[in-house]
């Protein structure tokens, strides 16, 4: 939040000097030219801020919030304009001496009701935020590989993740279905209950059938499987087909895709043309879907970037092939206006155990 305080306070000085220079300006054509000026500074500054900031303020869930929102969006960027028309009236009778205005009784009592309003915009924006912060949030973890003991560092032992499934039921969580997270997001799905939670399972590792399986069947709890298929019934650390239609089989786990066979995208950018770059990419994204639809019978729609790699060319390219979601390791809960192709996940290790996972969640699955 201080981030969005320094960012706020930036911009305050910005239109500022801007209004100042503007207002000593006689010549409307300079007026208008300051008023662009102000216009670009401000849409720039509103996206180059970080990017929490920018998801702060353009939290747009399918619900209620979209008024709040976008009431705050128009008080932010449309009412300081009017400031400076309002302002900006008596523009005549500024006189600029050696770089400073010297301005009249008159013009004073102009900028006067115009700074209130300015300050006014600025309230209603920060109580639009609050209002749309109070939205839905939704952890979405995830797991890798499971064991009796820490044999690496994405191993978390069967003990500690017991214990997490223990915790979430009593203590009043729901975990859903990533798929209902995301219909609820679609717009296709009633919100999911207060204090809900995600499980996924990244790259099919034999552990999640020897050892989550008899876990996640005691608990009942729905968790979602993002595979890539190359691994599959090939590798000695992966599951088999057979082990992963029993899964399914189970009705608690969905399979999903992470891409044919797990390419680091950066590396390949770089290896690649441009345009052999964006055949491989694609290929990656249609070859996965397709076998795993053969082998399972079922759709698939949503995908995993594999080491949590995306960027705006990577998730342009997945909608493109029919993607409705994909999933990075952004370690965040996942909220209303987060985009739905780059939705956040915590990365569990065996560190999130005990009081880590409870701050976790407390921090995480927030109220209304
Ligand atoms: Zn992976």
């Amino acid at each position: 939040m201080l981030k969005a305080f320094i960012v706020m306070w930036l911009y305050l000085l910005v239109s500022a000097t801007i209004l100042f220079v503007a207002a000593g300006r006689t010549d409307w054509p300079m007026r208008w030219a300051s008023l662009v000026v102000y216009a670009l500074l401000s849409s720039a500054g509103f996206f180059l801020a970080d990017p929490e900031v920018i998801t702060e303020r353009t939290r747009m869930g399918p619900g209620a919030k979209k008024w709040d929102v976008a009431l705050a969006s128009i008080s932010f960027l449309f009412l300081y304009p009017i400031t400076l028309l309002v302002a900006g009236l008596d523009a005549g009778r500024f006189r600029v001496i050696a770089g400073y205005a010297e301005y009249t009784r008159r013009v004073r009592y102009r900028l006067v009701p115009g700074i209130w309003l300015f300050l006014i915009g600025i309230l209603v924006w920060d109580a639009g935020i609050a209002t749309a912060e109070g939205g839905l949030q939704v952890p979405i973890l995830v797991y890798h590989r499971f064991g009796p003991v820490v044999a690496d560092s994405m191993t978390v032992t069967t003990a500690v993740f017991d214990s997490e499934l223990r915790y979430l039921r009593d203590h009043g969580y729901s975990v859903i279905p990533l798929k209902q997270y995301v219909d609820y997001r679609l717009g296709k799905a009633s919100p999911p209950p207060q204090h809900s939670v995600v499980i996924t399972v990244d790259d099919g590792h034999r552990s999640v059938y020897s050892e989550m399986l008899p876990i996640v069947t005691r608990y009942r709890v729905p968790v979602t499987l993002f595979i890539y298929p190359s691994a599959i019934s090939n590798a000695t650390y992966a599951m088999t087909w057979e082990q992963l239609r029993e899964l399914q089989a189970t009705g608690l786990f969905g399979i999903q895709s992470h891409t044919y066979w797990h390419p680091n995208f950066k590396t390949e950018r770089e290896r690649l043309t441009p345009s052999e770059f964006e055949r491989f990419v694609s290929n990656q994204l249609t070859k996965s879907r397709d076998k795993l639809q053969a082998e399972m019978g079922t759709g698939i729609d949503l995908l995993a970037w594999p080491f949590g790699i995306y960027d705006d060319q990577l998730t342009g390219l997945a909608k493109n092939v029919g993607y409705v979601a994909a999933l990075t390791l952004d370690g965040r809960p996942a909220r209303d206006g987060d985009d739905l192709m780059t939705l956040p996940r915590y990365l569990m290790t065996n560190a999130y155990r005990g009081h880590a996972f409870e701050q976790l969640l407390s921090r995480s699955a927030a109220r209304q």
